[in-house]
């Protein structure tokens, strides 16, 4: 059934959006582009936006200094749009929101999204979930500000319209975002291309400490707290890293992992077309996109490539080799 979005507001009076952990470029972007598109075409009703801190290059992007970061126990909101979230645990701080709310709507791309909310609008296919909620809005009515956040948030999930999630029909809605008369170069080059002299060096970091494995197919990098510390790096500052260790001749996957905590780290997945890395992800309890996912994992660092590795040479086997579950 197609989910119209002034169906979903109908009676609507407090509204509530709420974004995934640690929230990346197409979290930012499209939750930025609903909650500006709510603001000025539905007046009357409040609407709230949470989620965690917003990294500082996202600043560009109209109104993030309105973004909430933390909840009040009061607050209860009729309905709460989850967007980018592939479970209700990755909404994070504002998940007792979702749980208390009169009703729930679920935009997302992730393949390993279950339908966790009342109404779920869920396209596996998409490029990003900033693409899934310019399918909801009337074109007509966008303002140039929603149209720089969906643009952010799209060209970020596509690496700028370059990995295999970008279709024609992505480009098409690239386009009439660009007609809103919105600076796409500056979005690019300041959201994604530019970087910190922190970023650049604990990137650089990353790739002198690189290891090939598996044959030369995978190529695996670790960051550990002490690292971080060194240089005065946040969590936000690692994103890119995999990516830039995926492009790397004749490597088919990218594991990078980052010590949260002793023994805890968060581990990224990118591939190139052969393994699903959100399977396993998934087998791990995180989840993603069939070419890139995440997940954290507990114990030594070995333990964790160990296994995420054994789990791709599963894949790279072939079928005729795999056991067969009894
Ligand atoms: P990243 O490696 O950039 O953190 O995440 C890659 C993709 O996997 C993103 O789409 C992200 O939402 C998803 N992802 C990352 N970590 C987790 C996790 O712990 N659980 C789930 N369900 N998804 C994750
Ligand atoms: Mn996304």
């Amino acid at each position: 059934m197609k989910i119209v979005l002034d169906d979903i507001m109908r009676e609507k009076h407090k509204v509530a959006l709420g974004g995934h952990v640690r929230p990346d470029g197409d979290c930012v972007g499209s939750c930025m582009g609903l909650y500006l598109y709510l603001k000025e075409q539905y007046p009357e009703v409040e609407t709230d936006l949470y989620l965690e801190e917003v990294p500082e290059a996202f600043d560009i992007i109209e109104a993030t200094d309105e973004v909430k970061t933390q909840i009040n126990e009061s607050d209860v909101y009729d309905l709460f749009i989850c967007l980018d979230c592939g479970d209700a645990q990755r909404l994070g701080f504002s998940r007792p929101l979702f749980e208390r709310a009169g009703e729930t709507f679920c935009i997302d791309h992730h393949i390993s999204n279950d339908a966790f909310a009342d109404h779920n609008y869920i396209v596996p296919d998409a490029s990003s979930t900033s693409e899934l909620v310019f399918t909801l809005l009337d074109a007509g009515k966008i303002s140039r500000s929603a149209a720089e956040a969906l643009y952010m948030g799209i060209a970020h999930d596509t690496g700028v319209f370059q990995y295999s999630c970008t279709s024609p029909e992505t480009m098409e809605i690239a386009a009439e975002l660009m007609r809103k008369g919105i600076d796409s170069n500056r979005i690019i080059e300041k959201t994604y291309y530019e970087k910190t002299y922190i970023q650049n060096q604990i990137l650089g970091r990353a790739l002198l400490e690189s290891m090939l494995i598996m044959d030369k197919k995978c190529i695996v990098s670790v960051i550990r707290k002490h690292s971080m510390e060194f240089f005065q790096a946040k969590p936000s500052d690692l994103e890119g890293i995999v990516s830039q260790l995926r492009q790397t001749k004749g490597v088919e996957v990218a594991i990078f992992l980052h010590e949260i905590a002793p023994q805890k780290f968060k581990v990224s997945l990118r591939s190139k077309e052969q393994i699903d890395v959100s399977e396993i992800a998934q087998y791990y309890g995180g989840g993603g996109h069939v070419r890139a996912a995440g997940v954290i994992m507990e114990g030594s660092s070995h333990d964790v490539i160990n296994n995420i590795t054994a789990r791709i040479a599963l894949q790279m086997k072939p079928e005729s080799e795999q056991d067969v579950p009894s």
